[in-house]
């Protein structure tokens, strides 16, 4: 897919990272061995996609440990630095450090990528967007599709294997669509989820099914939720969302004049085509919110728009 339109994509907050995923080292496990055993290693736990982080001096940053000090727990590789440091991720339950064991404090606490992925340094947001979704699908991928047994977990942690059966299984990422809309005035139809609280609004999003193109997924979505017909799907850029396991991809697509929004009730409690004008009237009187940065939904409206809106979101709670 070639990106079309806005520049603006461009570093997304959860498309972002240092650390080279060191591809050929995952079935080295003589390497992975002693790099686990290096003192120089790093260490990422994750407990039910959070993780500690530090926050000092406006900076917020991820807490890592050393191997030795790491709980036990699935593990993962993640990567390895330009300086030679290699990082690890560690998924588990129960794990010390969190505040409930009381062992937290000095500005240490748990928080999810929706809360800290656009705070982070683009070393941290991508390690942390990685290892969420390791995590995520070794906490729900636990036993062979094929015969029921559990699973082995290869030495990177990138893929199990079926002890019974031999059949190999790798992580899961499902392709969602996310499209800004807009009808011959270049007005952007927004719309408000039946389960979102308030008035928060943002830009038409679903799942791929299977047998779809991405391109085949907008026009679908924006019928099924709106009934407005749209043409001329061009994409913009991507960002993993590993909540549990999507990745965004973002569209633009024209809707044709004279076409009535018919809301399914089912998804969405209202829709309806807002000018630049009308948009940042109704945020900045607080009739109107938007998605937080972090997300690729509030990026693609904003390059709509030209520049950065007021208002967000506030993120739910950590552990949701
Ligand atoms: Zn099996």
């Amino acid at each position: 897919m070639t990106a079309t339109g806005f520049s603006a994509l461009d570093n997304l907050a959860l498309a972002r990272g240092t650390v080279d995923r060191v591809t050929e080292r995952r079935t080295d496990k003589d390497w992975i061995d002693a790099a686990w055993k290096d003192p120089r290693t790093r260490v990422l736990v994750v407990r039910e996609g959070t993780a500690l982080v530090r926050e000092a001096g406006g900076q917020v940053e991820l807490v890592l440990a050393a191997p030795q000090s790491a709980p036990a727990g699935t593990r993962f590789l993640l990567g390895q630095d330009s300086d030679g440091v290699v990082y690890f991720g560690v998924s588990g339950q129960s794990l010390p450090g969190w505040p409930d064991d009381g062992q937290a404090g000095g500005g240490i606490h748990p928080a999810s990528l929706r809360e800290v992925g656009a705070l982070l340094s683009d070393r941290d947001a991508g390690l942390l967007t990685h290892a969420v979704a390791l995590a995520n699908w070794h906490d729900t991928h636990t036993h062979c599709p094929l015969c029921g047994s559990v699973t082995v977990p290869d030495p990177a942690g990138h893929s199990t294997t079926c002890p019974v059966d031999g059949s190999e299984h790798f992580p899961r990422t499902d392709p969602a669509v996310i499209m800004l809309v807009t009808d011959p005035e270049d007005r952007c139809l927004l719309a408000r989820n039946a389960a979102w609280p308030g008035r928060r609004v943002s830009i038409l999003a679903g799942f791929v099914e299977p047998g779809e193109s991405a391109e085949q997924a907008v026009v679908r979505e924006v019928a099924e939720e709106t009934s407005i017909t749209v043409t001329n799907v061009r994409y913009l850029g991507s960002q993993p969302w590993p909540m549990p396991r999507s990745l965004m991809l973002g569209f633009r697509a024209d809707a044709p004049a004279d076409q009535v929004i018919a809301v399914d009730l089912n998804e969405l409690a209202e829709a309806g085509w807002f000018s630049r004008a009308d948009l940042l009237a109704a945020l900045e009187s607080g009739e109107l919110a938007l998605p937080p940065p972090v997300s690729i939904a509030r990026r693609i409206i904003e390059a709509w728009y030209g520049g950065p809106l007021p208002s967000a979101w506030a993120p739910p709670p950590a552990r949701s």
